[in-house]
């Protein structure tokens, strides 16, 4: 058995992982699979409107490795929108993050933030942190936690898709 590639690092775990076009019979409905790793992507660059570099800190992946990875997750959600089929989101090659440690740029400072890993973490709350020590507001992301996993191809478990 080949060592199965390391996860990457996501903060995210949809609740929702299944997006239907309105009025189509599932029988008549193609799929697109998106992994949760490439969810993560778009997540990061999309609507945290991260730069790819960041994202790719953050996923602790290569830049270029980031790119693609978007770039894929893109190209699904495209063709989802605009041939009418329906997302599945699940699989990927990923390892959740559970917990995030800061740094203070100013004093030096470093602590860590549980994260709740089954839903959204507020944006907001991350960029209004202050250091805890000496207030101030230059805070860096410096680490992940390395709790939770997945490693499956998208539709893994073959079946019929929910109605
Ligand atoms: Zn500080």
């Amino acid at each position: 058995m080949p060592r199965p590639p390391l996860g990457r690092f996501v903060e995210y775990v949809p609740r929702v992982t299944y997006f239907k076009p309105a009025g189509i019979p599932m029988r008549d409905l193609d799929e697109v699979c998106l992994t949760v790793d490439e969810l993560e992507a778009l997540r990061l660059k999309d609507v945290e409107g991260l730069e790819q570099e960041e994202g790719a800190v953050r996923m602790g992946v290569a830049r270029t490795t980031f790119r693609r990875i978007l770039v894929t997750a893109r190209a699904k959600v495209a063709r989802a929108l605009t041939e009418g089929k329906a997302i599945r989101i699940e699989g990927g090659n990923y390892q959740v993050t559970t917990s995030k440690r800061f740094k203070c740029e100013n004093c030096g400072l470093i602590w860590e933030v549980p994260s709740r890993t089954d839903q959204v973490r507020t944006d907001q709350e991350e960029a209004n942190m202050t250091c805890p020590e000496c207030k101030a507001g230059r805070i860096r992301r410096v680490d992940h936690g390395r709790h939770g996993f997945g490693n499956r191809p998208c539709g893994w478990h073959g079946g019929s898709s929910p109605a």
